[in-house]
């Protein structure tokens, strides 16, 4: 299932991406609590409760999905005449008209992988590492869907990275690689947007990489089993149209489950944390010349299997304070 936030009203709430519609589970679940005889369309599911508060986001509807909601979902995607009741009562609507949210709208952590993938260190003429390269990003750099990426007044040197990212489902502490996909809720696309000036000049990235805005994160959750082998992804980013990035997953140095096992080891994960896990070649700090982010620009990144994540790059118009 595709696992999505969105605002309505300015109120986060979760949804399903269904084909081209997104269902309202919030808004479905109060129709059916205020129409009870609609209930016989679902009365292979009659153990209908009330629910227990909106549905806030997708990893919060991940957690509380249950068989009900499940057989719902079944009947919907199958019944013609079901999915016309719920458009009719505003619970199914056009994707395309969705105002969508990082699936995640408040992860705990947003931990990163760099120099993951062997053509990315290749273009750096470093060796692989030994052991996975991890940095934290801000959560305060989260942003949607959609929304801009704004240019910094710090910097001069705004770069992209497409990658793949991991949402953890389950609380999860010194798992072992085999079993740590059992700790996995699903996938989502993050561009790991760094200021390659800072990065350079500052003895570590916290603020290279964690700016405001420079996490767009999304389009929604995929979840794990639609994804069976996360390792064979094809990834493409492209700037104004450009490819400029072109790579499949199965070029990680370190696999997710090895991921996660380094990561865990006496260190907890929450449902909701994210794990970028490192981008391909071809980021702009290593093109002949040098490309960095401008103002107007359009970025877009695919990942098989996922979707598209796209945001616009604007200029900071305030002066420093
Ligand atoms: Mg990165």
């Amino acid at each position: 299932m595709k696992l999505l936030s969105m605002k309505i009203g300015g109120v986060d709430r979760a949804g399903i991406a269904i084909r081209d519609e997104m269902l309202d589970v919030t808004a479905l679940w109060e129709i059916i609590g205020q129409k009870g005889e609609w209930i016989e369309a679902f009365s292979e599911s009659a153990n209908y409760r009330p629910l227990d508060g909106p549905y806030r986001d997708a990893i919060d509807l991940y957690t509380r999905y249950d068989d009900w909601l499940h057989r719902i979902v079944r009947r919907l995607s199958s019944d013609s005449d079901v999915a016309g009741r719920c458009r009719e009562w505003g619970a199914l609507r056009p994707l395309d008209q969705t105002n969508l949210n990082p699936p995640v709208i408040a992860p705990g952590k947003i931990l990163a992988v760099g120099l993951n993938y062997a053509a990315h260190a290749a273009e750096q003429h470093l060796q692989p590492p030994e052991f996975p390269l991890i940095f934290s990003k801000n959560v305060t750099a989260l942003t949607g869907p959609g929304d801009n990426i704004v240019l910094p007044r710090i910097s001069t040197m705004v770069d992209y990275e497409a990658e793949l990212a991991v949402v953890i489902g389950k609380e999860a502490r010194s798992v072992s690689a085999e079993r740590a996909l059992d700790y996995v809720a699903g996938y989502t696309i993050m561009n790991d947007v760094t200021a390659r000036d800072l990065q350079k000049n500052e003895r570590q990235w916290t603020r290279a990489k964690g700016l405001d805005t420079f996490a767009p994160c999304g389009p929604w959750l995929v979840t794990k089993d639609e994804v069976p082998d996360p390792h064979s992804l094809d990834i493409e980013l492209r700037v104004n149209g450009e490819l400029r990035q072109s790579s499949n997953t199965n070029d990680l140095i370190f696999n997710i489950p090895r991921i996660i096992e380094f990561v865990s080891q006496d260190l907890t994960l929450r449902p909701g944390d994210i794990i970028s896990t490192g981008t391909p070649s071809g980021v702009g700090v290593y093109r002949q010349p040098p490309v960095f982010l401008k103002g107007g620009e359009r970025i877009e990144i695919t990942i098989s299997k996922i979707g598209v994540l796209a945001n616009s790059v604007v200029t900071q118009s305030a002066p420093l304070s």
